[in-house]
């Protein structure tokens, strides 16, 4: 079948809640895609945020495989081997106390928000608390995790939501602070707004977050879902900072591919907050995705894939840098690791990813004038040669 057939087939078939990109993406090597038509790509979007091994990274497919012929679900009501694994992995490598298994990063948030719901509840005896969320942050689509998303247009039609959300400025400690009441529970941000725009927390805000939140014993969530698991050169972008939250949400990268999210408590939050009864999920943590995270995790730590983000980062931005010099409508460029974004100015973002697709590079945008570069976490040199000659030729 034709491309131009596939896709018409599938219009004519799912809910179109997606203006797609007329490409039906058929399979991945490496770093590079090809579609049902044979035609290549580099791949700087890995499935938003998600492949950062990229494709068939050795190993990988061979735990998913084993893991079929073993066993794909058997429910949280019994022990598995591969949650056990990949949890342990999870809290070594986060250096936190207690990790609750999702599938989606907005089910972390959701799982999240209720922990620090129930701590406060637990706490004082009481229930009404309130939560502090960011202008321009992004935490999903399901109703918890889309009352505390910082985007009017987004939550407008799907009123009124989980009340008791207090909106701040990121980056704006001061703001945050004009929206503590007594009532106040948690605050909740992104360590890198992703959606937004690509913004790094400055570590000022970040160090002021924890200081108010261990001033009024509240919980501090940081959303780590597209910045975590080695985007930004750190195995949790918050690592870097040095400011560790009370709980942090995964997903996207965890599992490479698989629909797994997380959240990960510390002992205080652990300790005093979800218990028997209070949280569930029929598949989350089951056999078959934990094989994935726990494959992700130990060959994020035995092949160093945040040292290799570190050593790369640095040219990554010189090459962005020499194009922002030679093209006036990037405006400016932002990031941390391999989470960049070139803020355009003049120009449709929506018609460079065209430009671009259609030259064999895979980009996405954030927000309304970004363009989003996530590559795989695996890209040497020659790909960051290759990813900006073709933009070269599209601005
Ligand atoms: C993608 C994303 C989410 C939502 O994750 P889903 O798996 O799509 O539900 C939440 N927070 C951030 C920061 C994200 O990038």
């Amino acid at each position: 079948m034709q491309m131009s057939d596939q896709i018409k087939t599938a219009e004519e078939h799912i809910l179109h809640t997606y203006n797609r990109f007329p490409v039906v993406f058929e399979r991945g090597e490496g770093v590079y895609l090809y579609d049902s038509e044979g035609k290549k790509y580099l791949d700087f979007a890995a499935g938003i945020a998600v492949n950062a091994l990229g494709y068939h990274y050795p190993g990988y497919d061979e735990a998913l495989k084993g893991q079929v012929d073993k066993l794909l679900h058997i429910s949280n009501l019994y022990y598995n081997e591969p949650v056990i694994e990949a949890g342990e992995k999870l809290v070594k490598q986060s250096g936190m106390s207690k990790v609750f298994f999702t599938n989606s990063g907005a089910e972390a948030i959701e799982g999240a928000l209720k922990a620090a719901k129930k701590y406060a509840f637990v706490k004082t005896g009481h229930a009404d608390h309130e939560i502090i969320a960011m202008e321009h942050s992004f935490h999903g689509r399901t109703v918890g995790a889309l009352s505390v998303t910082g985007n009017v247009h987004y939550r407008e039609p799907f009123e009124p939501l989980m009340g008791g959300v207090r909106f701040a400025t990121f980056n704006d400690l001061d703001s945050v602070k004009a929206q503590l009441t007594d009532k106040t529970c948690a605050i909740i941000c992104e360590t890198v707004q992703g959606e937004g725009g690509i913004y790094p927390a400055d570590p000022e805000f970040l160090s002021g977050l924890r200081r108010i939140c261990d001033e009024r014993d509240m919980i501090l969530i940081l959303d780590e879902i597209q910045c975590g698991m080695g985007r930004t050169g750190y195995g949790f972008a918050w690592q870097e900072y040095g400011v560790m939250p009370d709980i942090m949400t995964c997903a996207k990268a965890l599992g490479c591919g698989v629909p797994v999210g997380a959240f990960v408590l510390n002992e205080r939050a652990a300790s005093a907050s979800l218990e028997p009864g209070d949280h569930g999920t029929t598949y989350g943590g089951n056999p078959f995705v934990c094989a994935a995270v726990a494959k992700v995790l130990t060959i994020m730590e035995e092949d160093k894939i945040p040292e290799h983000v570190r050593e790369l980062t640095p040219y990554l931005e010189t090459k962005l840098e020499e194009l922002k010099s030679r093209h006036a409508c990037i405006k400016a460029r932002r990031g941390a690791g391999f989470m960049q974004g070139l803020e355009l100015d003049g120009v449709p973002v929506g018609q460079v990813v065209k430009k671009a697709l259609a030259e064999g590079l895979v980009v996405i945008s954030a927000g309304s004038n970004v363009l989003r570069l996530v590559p795989p976490l695996v890209i040497e040199k020659q790909q960051i040669d290759e990813m900006t000659a073709i933009l070269d030729k599209c601005l």
